[in-house]
C-alpha cells in the first residue's frame, strides 16, 4: 500500500509545515498541501454549480433562443415551473450513447495505438515520444505526442464523410447535444471518481500523490500528478486534448452544418468563430510537446478539475458562440469583421510569440536570441522532496519583460474576439470572455503563489524587476 504510506507521510508533511509556519520548504512547491476556508468554499461551489451553470446554459438555448434572463423571469412570474423545463429537457438516448461511446473509444485508439508519423513529414513539428518537466518527486515522465495525428484523422474523416460518404449527417453533435451532454457527464464523473480511487489503492507514483486529508479539495483537485494505465495512457494528456480540444474544431463545424441546413448559408461571423478557434485547436496539437511544460501538465493533478472539465465545461462552454450563432445567425458588416479579424489574429500573435519565447528560452537554458538579443534572467533554484537541488531562470526580456503573463493578455484579447461576432444581443457569449478573464487571473495569482513557493527570494527578485502581470503600466 505505497499510497496509504505516502498519504501517511503528507500528512506528517503536512503537520510539520504548520508547525514550522513555512510553506516554502523542499518538495513544498506542487499543489496545496492544506485547505483555507476560502479554497474549501471554492471548491463546494463549483461541484454544485458547475455542472448546474452548463445545464443552464445549453437548456436556455435549446428553449429560450440562448436568453440567459427569460429562464428566471419565467420561473419568478410562475410562468414555467422547474419541473416544464427538466420535462422539455431531452433524455439521454441510446444514439447519443452509441454516439460517444464510438467517439472516445476512437480517440484512445488513436492515442494509444497510433504512434506519430507526422514529425517524419512534417518540417519543424515536435512529436512522438517527448519528456515532461521534472515532477515535485524527481520523475521524468515520457509522452507519445500524437495530438496532432489524431486532429488530422479525425478531421480527414469528418469531411470525407459531410462530402463523400454521408454515413451520418454532419450536424450529428449539434442535433444530439443535450442527450451528448449526459453522457460527458458520466465519463466526467467516472473518470474523476476512478482517478481518486486509483490514487489511494494504485497510484502511478506514490511519491507524487498529495493528500489534504480533505475529502472534496481532494476529489475536486487530484491527488495523483500524473495518472497512467500502463505505460502510455497519460490521463491528463488525453482527456485535456482528445475528448475536449479535438472535438472542439468538430462540434464548431457541427453548428455551421446546422446554419447551412436552417438558413441555406454559413454566416461570417460563423466562419470568424471556425477560423479563429480552429487556429487556436491547430496550435495546441502543433505545439503539444510545448503543453507538457504547462500548468495543466507540470503542477496540476488529476482529478475533477481537469477530468469533468475536460469532458463536459471545455467542450460545452468553450464553443458556446457556435451554438449561439446556429439560433442568431449574424451577419458582421466588413468593417466589423475585419476588425474582429486583426484583434483575434493578433491576440493570437501575442498569445503564441509570448509562449514561443519562454519555450525557446528553457530548451536552450537562455543560449538563444530573443528580438535579435541575448536573453535577460534571473538564475533561480529550488528542490524536490528528496532534497536534491535543481537550477532554473527566469527570463526578463523579450515579452516577459514587459509583463509576467503577456501570455494569458493575448489569450484573452483572442478570446474577446470570438465573443464579439455574436453581436451584442444577448450576453450568453460574452460568458467566455468573463470566464476566461477569471480563469486566467486566478491562474495567475495560483502560478505566482506556487512560483514563490518554490523559488522564494529568487521569484521576489523576479517580480521587482518584472512588476506587472498581465497589462504593462496598470496590473
Ligand atoms: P505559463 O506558460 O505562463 O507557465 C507558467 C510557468 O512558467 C511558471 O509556473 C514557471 O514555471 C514558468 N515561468 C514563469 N515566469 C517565467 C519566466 N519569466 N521565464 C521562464 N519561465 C517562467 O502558464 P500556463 O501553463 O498557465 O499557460 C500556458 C498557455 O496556455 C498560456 O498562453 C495560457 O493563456 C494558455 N491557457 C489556456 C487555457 C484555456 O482554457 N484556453 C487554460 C490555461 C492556459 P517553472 O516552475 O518551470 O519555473
Amino acid at each position: 500500500m505505497a499510497a496509504l504510506q505516502e498519504k501517511r507521510s503528507s500528512e506528517e508533511r503536512r503537520r510539520k509545515s504548520v508547525q514550522n509556519g513555512t510553506q516554502t520548504s523542499q518538495g513544498q512547491w506542487g499543489r496545496a498541501w492544506e485547505v483555507d476556508w476560502f479554497s474549501l468554499a471554492s471548491i463546494l461551489f463549483l461541484l454544485v454549480f458547475a455542472p448546474l451553470i452548463v445545464y443552464y446554459f445549453i437548456m436556455s438555448c435549446d428553449q429560450y433562443q440562448c436568453s440567459l434572463i427569460n429562464p428566471l423571469v419565467d420561473l419568478l412570474m410562475g410562468n414555467t415551473h422547474l419541473s416544464d423545463i427538466w420535462n422539455k429537457t431531452p433524455t439521454l438516448t441510446y444514439k447519443a450513447a452509441g454516439i460517444y461511446i464510438l467517439w472516445v473509444t476512437f480517440q484512445v485508439i488513436l492515442y494509444v495505438f497510433i504512434p506519430d508519423f507526422c514529425h517524419k513529414f512534417l518540417p519543424g513539428y515536435v512529436g512522438g515520444i517527448q519528456e515532461g518537466a521534472v515532477t515535485p518527486a524527481g520523475v521524468v515522465n515520457k509522452y507519445e505526442i500524437n495530438g496532432l495525428q489524431a486532429w488530422i484523422i479525425t478531421h480527414v474523416l469528418w469531411f470525407a464523410n459531410a462530402f463523400y460518404f454521408h454515413c451520418f449527417s454532419p450536424t450529428i453533435i449539434f442535433d444530439n447535444w443535450i442527450p451528448l451532454l449526459w453522457c460527458a457527464n458520466i465519463l466526467g464523473y467516472g473518470v474523476s471518481t476512478f482517478a481518486m480511487i486509483k490514487g489511494y489503492f494504485f497510484p502511478t507514483n506514490a511519491k507524487d500523490c498529495k493528500f489534504t486529508g480533505n475529502f472534496f479539495y481532494d476529489y475536486m483537485m487530484g491527488i495523483e500528478f500524473n495518472p497512467r494505465i500502463g505505460k502510455w495512457f497519460d490521463f491528463k494528456l488525453f482527456f485535456n486534448g482528445r475528448p475536449g480540444i479535438v472535438a472542439w474544431t468538430l462540434i464548431n463545424l457541427s453548428y455551421a452544418a446546422k446554419q447551412q441546413e436552417l438558413y441555406g448559408q454559413v454566416t461570417n461571423s460563423m466562419i470568424l468563430v471556425n477560423a479563429l478557434q480552429g487556429i487556436y485547436v491547430l496550435d495546441f496539437f502543433w505545439n503539444e510537446a510545448w503543453y507538457l511544460k504547462t500548468i495543466d501538465i507540470c503542477h496540476d493533478h488529476f482529478g475533477w478539475y481537469l477530468g469533468w472539465g475536460d469532458c463536459v465545461w471545455l467542450p460545452y462552454l468553450y464553443t458556446l458562440q457556435g451554438l449561439y450563432l446556429v439560433y442568431h445567425p449574424v451577419q458582421l458588416g466588413t468593417a466589423n469583421a475585419v476588425g474582429i479579424l486583426i484583434l483575434g489574429l493578433v491576440g493570437y500573435y501575442i498569445f503564441r510569440v509570448t509562449n514561443h519565447q519562454k519555450d525557446l528560452f528553457r530548451r536552450t537554458n537562455g543560449n538563444c536570441k530573443i528580438w535579435g538579443k541575448k536573453p535577460e534572467y534571473i538564475e533561480c533554484s529550488y528542490m524536490s522532496v528528496d532534497g536534491t537541488r535543481y537550477y532554473s531562470k527566469l527570463m526578463t526580456s523579450g515579452f516577459w519583460g514587459w509583463a509576467r503573463h503577456f501570455n494569458y493578455t493575448g489569450d484573452l484579447m483572442g478570446s474577446l474576439a470570438y465573443c464579439l461576432t455574436c453581436g451584442f444581443a444577448h450576453i450568453l457569449p460574452y460568458f467566455y470572455i468573463v470566464y476566461m478573464a477569471i480563469l486566467l487571473i486566478h491562474r495567475c495569482v495560483r502560478d505566482e503563489h506556487r512560483c514563490f513557493s518554490k523559488y522564494g527570494k529568487d521569484w521576489k527578485r523576479y517580480t521587482t524587476k518584472v512588476p506587472y502581470r498581465l497589462i504593462p503600466g496598470v496590473f
